[in-house]
């Protein structure tokens, strides 16, 4: 028996109950003086305890069919290689309203779903499918006949979508109950996703049969989903990283699009990477696995290296409708007038492109309107009161906002140091670039013979349900000529307008202290540069051609003449070749233990004793492991909470594995000497050092 509503229970705890019960039951039982949501698991093969001190369950969930023992053995297995509780991981991969439905709720919805999915059914018209261009057929053939896991290499605009429905067609068809799960990074890329699938696969089979899963859905929608998905009616399951544990009995193909997407890391309670989990999930129960990106992680790049040979590679080099990848435009920044925000040359290219209606994107990695605040007469910053780091300056409403912890003060009037009333915002953030952006195009008229539009998305702009879609929209439909933006712009919208991107301030990450800096700096650009131009008719009818405009103080850096080729495999090729000779990932393996406190000291002095313990135990795994000294965090204070961490490495995965656990019970047990740590926790596989 499974109870996880408590991540300080480890393993299952034992119910009496007057029937066996298959494996995968869900139940409800008593825990101290609740009752909560349990899942029977199996047997452990020595265990008989005394039946006299055990309490019984206190009902069996009905209607619905046992968690499979596939969905079981994934659970078990991120719970064991993420180092966390079984339950935990098991009852964060149910949803949450499930924990709180009575029976009869229950089994009222269990009943309105049935009656729908007879409705649904009968509906057969074919879909509308488009020709595969040659390098799309290729692809998907192999694809068809092999077993994979697959690494689906296809630059921006090559088509990789259409390759995904073409797969996922297949497997639907293979067989009349097959599963197939589409994962995507970002909530905001599921419409648009799931519209075109929609379109292809409603007419073979349903509307019912195809749902969408992820954090943004109320816990109504998300338990039908759910519901659908573990019941077999639901044929697609479209979502985000948690999909990744739905309970899916016959699944058949799992895609992960935009592969190399951080947001595919977990980074709080078990922080699992759905691509990982994937990839270890397709294994298990024999699902095909299909990653694909223009820009895979260089773990997978790796893997599907021909002479390593775990992942089959499929290259799509090429552009549907032969559209042109756009031209890099570098910026020397050495070269520009002083304190120059955007060069000369990049404001006459947005201005051209503006006056011929066409849309521009500018990037910029920054919220708010400036960074900091500064005094010049008494060196007062506008550091937050909680954290190691400047509050933000954010003009539209006056306030300094931390994006650490997130308070939040209306800007002082004059500097709280000496009282100088003359504070100046310093460095630039998306708010600022909007700003100025609009004053220089102020006399740019479109064809259209109105005035150039710029418009800004960013989390501050989105945080409305709804405003990211209403604002994409109106791209769409051409009333924004030029939109700034974060990251979050950058990402897999199918623009048919924009021919021209720019990155205006993109050198930080060329100069980070995290080795995974520069790999997610090519990504984005690339990614970014996949943007313009992908609509080859509307590019021929302009005479346009697209361009990637960069500004940088180093257009000598080797990045930008791997980005100026479009040549992912030579950056990777260097950056692979870097991280060899440092014996870094996928050349070896990470693990960090953090640690938060009251007191730095305190922080470190717990990582520091508990690699001692480590040490002094001679822990299994320990000879090919190296424990690294520990460090504050980069941001160290947050919330008035003080942060450290150390790093774990191994070149052996196994040995990495097995000394991590074996380190748990030492962790837990050195927890309690260490007054005013507030928590610890191990990031497997961790996305930033
Ligand atoms: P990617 O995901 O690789 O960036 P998409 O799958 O979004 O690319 O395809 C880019 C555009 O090309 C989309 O508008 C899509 O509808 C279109 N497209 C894809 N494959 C074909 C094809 N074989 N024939 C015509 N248009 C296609
Ligand atoms: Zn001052
Ligand atoms: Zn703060």
């Amino acid at each position: 028996m499974q109870t996880p509503a408590h991540s300080s229970i480890g393993g299952p705890l034992s119910y009496l109950h007057d029937s066996a019960l298959p494996a995968g039951t869900l139940v409800r039982v008593p825990l101290g003086r609740r009752e909560v949501l349990g899942i029977v698991w199996d047997a452990p093969a020595d265990a008989s305890p005394a039946a006299g001190e055990l309490r019984a369950i206190a009902s069996v969930l009905p209607g619905l069919p046992p968690l499979g023992q596939a969905w079981r053995q994934l659970v078990a297995f991120a719970a064991r290689y993420y180092q966390r509780g079984l339950g935990e991981v098991a009852l964060a991969a149910l949803p949450p309203s499930l924990r709180e439905l009575t029976a009869e709720q229950l089994e009222r919805r269990l009943r309105r779903k049935a009656v729908a999915a007879n409705a649904a059914a009968g509906d057969q018209a074919l879909p509308v499918s488009i020709a595969l261009s040659a390098e799309q057929t290729r692809a998907a053939g192999q694809i068809d006949a092999e077993t994979g896991p697959f690494l689906l290499f296809g630059s921006t605009g090559s088509g990789k979508t259409e390759v995904y429905l073409h797969s996922v067609q297949a497997a639907l068809a293979a067989n009349p109950q097959a599963q197939a799960l589409v994962l995507v990074p970002e909530i905001n890329l599921t419409p648009q996703l799931e519209q075109r699938f929609r379109a292809r696969f409603e007419p073979l089979v349903g509307h019912q049969a195809i749902v969408s899963l992820h954090s943004g859905m109320t816990p109504a929608q998300r338990l039908k989903s759910w519901l659908a998905a573990h019941t077999g009616q639901a044929r697609i399951v479209l979502g985000t990283r948690m999909a990744i544990f739905a309970s899916l009995p016959h699944l058949a193909l799992i895609v992960v699009d935009e592969e190399h997407d951080a947001s595919y890391k977990q980074q709080e309670g078990a922080r699992y990477s759905a691509r990982d989990l994937a990839l270890w999930r397709g294994r298990d129960c024999g699902a095909k696995v299909l990653l694909g990106s223009a820009t895979p992680s260089l773990e997978s790049w790796h893997a599907s290296d021909p002479a390593v040979g775990r992942y089959q590679r499929l290259a799509m080099p090429s552009r549907i409708g032969a559209a042109a990848l756009p031209r890099l435009r570098l910026v020397d920044m050495g070269q520009q007038p002083r304190r120059t925000v955007f060069a000369p040359p990049l404001i006459a290219a947005i201005t051209e492109r503006v006056e011929k209606g066409e849309q521009c994107l500018v990037l910029l990695n920054r919220r708010g309107f400036a960074p900091v605040l500064h005094c010049h007469a008494c060196g007062w910053k506008s550091d937050c009161p909680h954290c190691s780091a400047a509050q933000v300056f954010h003009k539209i409403d006056r306030t300094l906002r931390c994006h650490h912890c997130g308070c939040s003060a209306p800007v002082p009037r004059a500097c709280p140091g000496c009282g100088n009333p003359d504070i100046a915002p310093v460095g630039r953030g998306t708010e600022q670039l909007e700003e100025q952006l609009a004053a220089l195009l102020r006399n740019v008229i479109t064809p259209e013979r109105r005035a150039a539009r710029v418009a800004r998305i960013d989390a501050d702009t989105t945080r409305a349900k709804g405003a990211l879609q209403e604002q994409l929209a109106q791209v769409h439909a051409g009333e924004v000529d030029v939109l700034v933006g974060t990251q979050m712009v950058a990402k897999g919208h199918d623009f048919r307008r924009v021919t021209l991107v720019a990155a205006v301030q993109p050198d930080s990450a060329l100069f980070s202290s995290d080795f995974r800096a520069p790999e997610r700096l090519f990504a984005l650009l690339m990614q970014a540069a996949g943007r313009a131009g992908r609509d080859a008719h509307y590019m021929a009818a302009h005479q346009s051609a697209p361009e990637l405009w960069v500004q940088t103080w180093h257009p000598g850096h080797p990045l930008f003449a791997a980005l100026r080729r479009h040549d992912y495999p030579g950056f990777a090729a260097q950056q692979l070749a870097e991280r060899e000779a440092a014996a870094m990932p996928p050349f070896s393996h990470q693990a960090l233990l953090r640690a938060d406190a009251r007191t730095q000291e305190t922080a470190q002095g717990f990582l520091q004793a508990a690699s001692d313990a480590a040490r002094a135990a001679r822990l299994p795994g320990t000879d090919y492991v190296q424990l690294y000294p520990p460090v504050p965090l980069a941001v160290q204070r947050v919330a008035g909470v003080e942060r450290a961490q150390m790093l774990i490495e191994s070149a052996h995965r196994g040995a990495l594995q097995q000394f991590l656990a074996a380190w748990q019970p030492l962790l837990h047990d050195e927890r309690h000497r260490h007054k005013g740590l507030l928590r610890w926790l191990v990031d497997v596989d961790p996305q930033a050092i």
